[in-house]
């Protein structure tokens, strides 16, 4: 067969099944353009497991027409010059989640920036964009998918129920909102409001928004984290090794306000505790680093979930003795020492 050049909606197709694997991935993507645009309030209403519609609403930045049409276009974004690949601060930077979405569901998107009259909505239904047209709307973003992969019967049918998705949802949503406690998340369901966080700001931000979030009584069980060391910042709670459970469900971890996972850390927290807990026992923690971006990559994945430290040793050291160290002042003593 000739080697011919592929046609772009079906080049935006095949990058879609990276970018977009389910509803959540989609919520993830939304979400995070959200945060990236400034939104201090948030809203996202499902309905059928988010594959009859996800509907994001922001109070954002927007985009003026110019912008919005780039939006929708592969490999455009407004978050990565030529150079910095290395240091990354925005949560998005591929400039390909709205192009693949669109690819795959009937998305629109509407925009209305400061000082503009009105708004504009683009409407991309599996690949065939049209727009963009007026649209009366507050300042911010409202972002559309309506029937996620419903041309794409090999990707449907690999979904879950529509209450596995919704699951999944939640999941994506918990992790968003502990990343980032500044700003007020409203989750709804089809009918009903299943999750409302108020922004929390102060010193004792996070706290407040792990307890909105996990339990108060996880928050009441938890010691904090503060701590510096090789350029590692260590912040967040760590459970008392009385307050366990029996999976790792409940270990969050976010490197530069991103939710990860990685061997590193989970590996960490393991030795941390190892004094402590019995083996088949999971200890709960919320774990935030701050690390110098350049340290890290996070191209590792298109979902980003995935990192790489340059210096894994460095990281479980701190990780190890910020925890050893926090317990210790609780009163538990450990027989290693926790200098290591
Ligand atoms: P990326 O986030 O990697 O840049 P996306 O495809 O997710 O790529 O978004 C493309 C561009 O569209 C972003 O760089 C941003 O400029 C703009 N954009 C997307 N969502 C929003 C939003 N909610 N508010 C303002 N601008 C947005
Ligand atoms: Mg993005």
């Amino acid at each position: 067969m000739p080697i011919r050049q592929l046609p772009e909606d079906l080049i935006n197709r095949i990058a879609a099944g990276e970018v977009v694997e389910r509803p959540a991935s989609v919520v993830k993507e939304l979400v995070e353009n959200s945060i990236d645009a400034g939104a201090r309030r948030i809203t996202v209403a499902t309905a059928g497991g988010g594959m009859d519609l996800i509907r994001i609403t922001d109070d954002g930045c927007g985009m003026d027409r110019d912008d919005l049409l780039l939006s929708v276009e592969r490999h455009a974004t407004s978050k990565l010059t030529l150079d910095d690949l290395d240091d990354i601060r925005t949560l998005g930077f591929r400039g390909e989640a709205l192009a693949s979405i669109g690819s795959v569901a009937r998305l629109s998107v509407a925009s209305r920036p400061a000082g503009a009259e009105s708004g504009l909505v683009l409407v991309v239904d599996n690949g065939r964009r049209s727009g963009p047209m007026p649209q009366a709307m507050n300042r911010g973003t409202v972002i559309e998918v309506r029937d996620l992969f419903s041309q794409v019967p090999a990707r449907r049918k690999f979904l879950k129920s529509a209450r596995a998705e919704t699951a999944a949802i939640t999941d994506v949503m918990r992790r968003l909102a502990m990343a980032n406690p500044q700003v007020h998340f409203v989750l709804e369901g089809t009918d009903r409001q299943v999750s409302n966080w108020p922004a929390v700001t102060g010193e004792a931000a996070l706290a407040a928004r792990l307890g909105q979030v996990m339990g108060a009584d996880f928050v009441e069980n938890a010691v904090p984290l503060a701590m510096a060391r090789h350029g590692v910042v260590v912040a967040g709670l760590a459970g008392l090794p009385t307050f366990t459970r029996a999976n790792s469900l409940s270990q969050f971890y976010f490197v530069n306000g991103r939710s990860v996972r990685d061997k590193v850390l989970v590996g960490a927290v393991r030795a941390a505790y190892a004094d402590y807990t019995f083996r088949d026992r999971f200890p709960v923690v919320a774990l935030y680093l701050a690390i110098d971006p350049a340290a890290v990559d996070v191209n590792v994945h298109p979902a980003k979930a995935e990192l790489r430290f340059r210096d894994g040793g460095g990281v479980r050291g701190a990780v190890i003795r910020a925890i050893g160290m926090a317990l210790h002042e609780a009163g538990y003593k450990a027989s290693t020492s926790v200098a290591e």
